[in-house]
């Protein structure tokens, strides 16, 4: 283990000015960067422990949404009233990770920081991993890839993003509200995680020192539509290999607004803007709207790059954008 400085910060600028120092990182729930320097795979010479911070709240916003704190636990969260009541499909996310013990430790925060889960990545062993060290090359090419990125991928890093809340908070089109040396800034959340480029080491626009303080929701037309499809190696405590996560807006059973974005295919959950357009119209249930939810498929997955090890994402994520939108059709909260 690492030794490092600890500092317990009890306000959120108070964070942000001892992490102008070099080398500090933010801790919260500590149940990914702890495993990671036990592991020595990432390092800091100071942790800011953020639990003290006062970050918890989730609050209704005056505009009918609702703010997360970003030290609210992923179990809090998911249970909480009016999340379940507006934004089931953030509940079904959040209750789709990990187990209900890293649930109860994990924050809102945290799970959008959290790192891939790419073998190579979190076992030094393997010398090759341009995520890791940049300039080393990168194993997972060559190597096993069958949990690794089929969109957006670059030539340095096909690594993907493992949380469920971020694919559920980009379908809700969701904003994290970040504070910094500069004071306080918005950034909405397709634009918060990166694709690889030639610096797979940098997962986020975050600036360094830069704390997630909240995430914002709009008021959503999806509480009575929507639908979390996670598809995995096992029925719980495992990482998708797809997911998808989709709102639909009904008014006299037809589509009038729509939301896909899709997990485990990319570095960041991905949406392609106006890729919905041909739901809107239709009424679930028909042959004419499976039609459509193909044609939503086909555009999400257009110019998808599979490995040799990943070639079955692509059917995989198809068939899965399909049947996530006929389930969301179906009933309120998407049961079958
Ligand atoms: Fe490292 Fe990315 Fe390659 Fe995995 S896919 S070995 S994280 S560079």
């Amino acid at each position: 283990m690492q030794s490092f400085f600890y500092d317990r910060a009890t306000h959120a600028n108070q964070a942000v000015g001892l992490a102008q120092q070099p080398d500090s990182r933010f801790i919260a729930g500590g149940t990914n960067l702890l495993d990671l320097m036990k592991n020595d795979v990432m390092h800091a010479s100071r942790l800011i422990d953020l639990n003290r911070a006062g970050l918890e709240a989730i609050a209704a916003t005056a505009d009918g949404g609702l703010s997360l704190g970003a030290l609210a636990r992923n179990s809090d969260t998911a249970n909480h009233p009016l999340v379940r009541q507006r934004y089931p499909l953030l509940s079904q996310a959040l209750l789709a990770g990990a187990s209900a013990q890293v649930r109860n430790m994990a924050t809102n925060g945290g799970n959008l920081m959290q790192r891939t889960r790419c073998y190579y990545f979190t076992d030094p062993a393997f010398t090759r991993c341009n995520k890791r060290v940049p300039g080393s090359g990168c194993a997972a090419m060559e190597g096993i890839n069958r949990i690794h990125a089929i969109l957006g991928a670059s030539a340095a890093c096909i690594a993907t993003h493992p949380s469920d809340l971020c694919v559920a908070l980009a379908a809700l089109d969701a904003v994290v509200v970040v504070c910094g040396p500069q004071g306080e800034r918005r950034i909405p959340i397709q634009e918060f995680h990166r694709l690889p480029g030639d610096q797979p080491q940098v997962d986020t626009v975050l600036a360094p020192g830069e704390l997630i303080t909240a995430i914002l929701l709009g008021p959503s037309p999806f509480a009575e539509h929507s639908h979390y499809l996670k598809v995995r190696d096992r029925a719980s405590y495992a990482f998708a290999l797809v997911s998808v996560a989709v709102g639909l807006a009904l008014a006299g059973g037809v589509v009038y607004q729509a939301a896909v974005a899709l997990g485990g295919v990319a570095a960041k959950p991905w949406r392609i803007p106006g890729a919905e357009a041909p739901l809107l119209g239709q009424r679930p249930g028909t042959r004419e709207f499976d039609r459509r939810a193909a044609a939503v498929a086909e555009t999400l997955l257009a110019g998808a790059r599979p490995f040799k090890g990943n070639q079955f994402k692509i059917p995989l994520a198809h068939r899965s954008i399909v049947r996530a939108l006929q389930l969301a059709g179906r009933s309120p909260g998407g049961a079958a």
